[in-house]
């Protein structure tokens, strides 16, 4: 019997990188989880083979978030599958290295929809087709995965500072509006983390396109990994968390 035994959360971007480790780790405290992803197929039903070792519920779901119709589809069977769905983490997103870092006038419009909609769209249709249903539970708890690009606003991030920003409000709007229902709504800000993302972004930057090469430089010796985030999501949900709302946990090893 693990500390989230009984709880069911849906983690949408559960097919790699930082939302796989979230699944896992909730998983491991015995939530039922649904994989969400949007094109790697077998890499979710690997995450799900995984979790089922640990001896609870999972499946895969296949849903772009940025496309509003797939959201709802996905919302209504998760609930299908699980009766109930009392945790959602808002964690797919594309960062700005996946389209080469344009400056806000050099971007194109079809680059501003790809990460506005990945980034902030893909939570407003996540929150608004399940925050009405979560209502229900007694307990219920709504993560999402923002960016330290929130703190810098660095040149060549805006696409994606304004959606995690985006995201950020409606995060603390949420908390609000929901709280008398017994919602938690809180921010996960991860610096540079050790995934597919991590790695496009550091060959656009200066110093070595080798993360390794990086652990030395890094606060503690070592990259964020995956699972370091995954902590922290897991602090927030579990009993540990239940006074905490509204709040923004910035995982960057302080900042440096
Ligand atoms: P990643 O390694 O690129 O993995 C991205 C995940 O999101 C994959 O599972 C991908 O699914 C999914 N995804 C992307 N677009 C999607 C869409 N439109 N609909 C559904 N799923 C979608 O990224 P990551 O590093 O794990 O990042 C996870 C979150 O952390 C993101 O929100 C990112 O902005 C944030 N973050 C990351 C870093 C970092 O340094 N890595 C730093 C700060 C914040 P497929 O596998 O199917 O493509």
């Amino acid at each position: 019997m693990g500390s989230l035994s009984g709880r069911n959360a849906l983690v949408t971007g559960a097919s790699r990188g930082i939302g796989r480790a979230i699944a896992l780790k909730l998983a491991s405290e015995g939530a039922n989880i649904i994989v969400n992803y949007a094109n790697s197929a077998s890499s979710a039903e690997d995450v799900v083979t995984e979790i089922r070792e640990l001896g609870v519920r999972a499946e895969a779901i296949q849903a772009d978030v940025s496309d509003r119709s797939a959201c709802e589809a996905m919302v209504d069977s998760a609930i299908r599958i699980f009766g109930q769905i009392d945790m959602l983490v808002n964690n797919a997103g594309i960062g700005s290295s996946g389209i080469d870092r344009p400056t806000i006038t050099e971007a194109t419009y079809d680059q501003y929809e790809l990460l506005i909609g990945a980034n902030l769209w893909g939570p407003i249709y996540m929150s608004k087709a399940l925050v009405p249903h979560m209502r229900s539970a007694e307990r219920s708890d709504i993560i999402m995965i923002s960016s330290v690009a929130t703190d810098t606003y660095s040149e060549r991030m805006g696409l994606y500072s304004i959606g995690k920003a985006g995201m950020e409000a409606l995060a603390y709007t949420l908390a609000k509006e929901e709280r008398s229902n017994g919602m938690r709504v809180n921010v996960v800000a991860p610096g540079l983390v050790d995934t597919d993302m991590g790695r496009k972004l550091i060959t656009l930057l200066p110093g070595s396109d080798d993360m390794r090469e990086r652990d030395a430089g890094a606060p503690f010796g070592y990259v964020c990994t995956p699972e370091d985030i995954a902590s922290a999501v897991y602090f927030l949900v579990s009993e540990n968390g239940r006074y905490l709302t509204n709040q923004r946990i910035a995982v960057n090893g302080g900042g440096f």
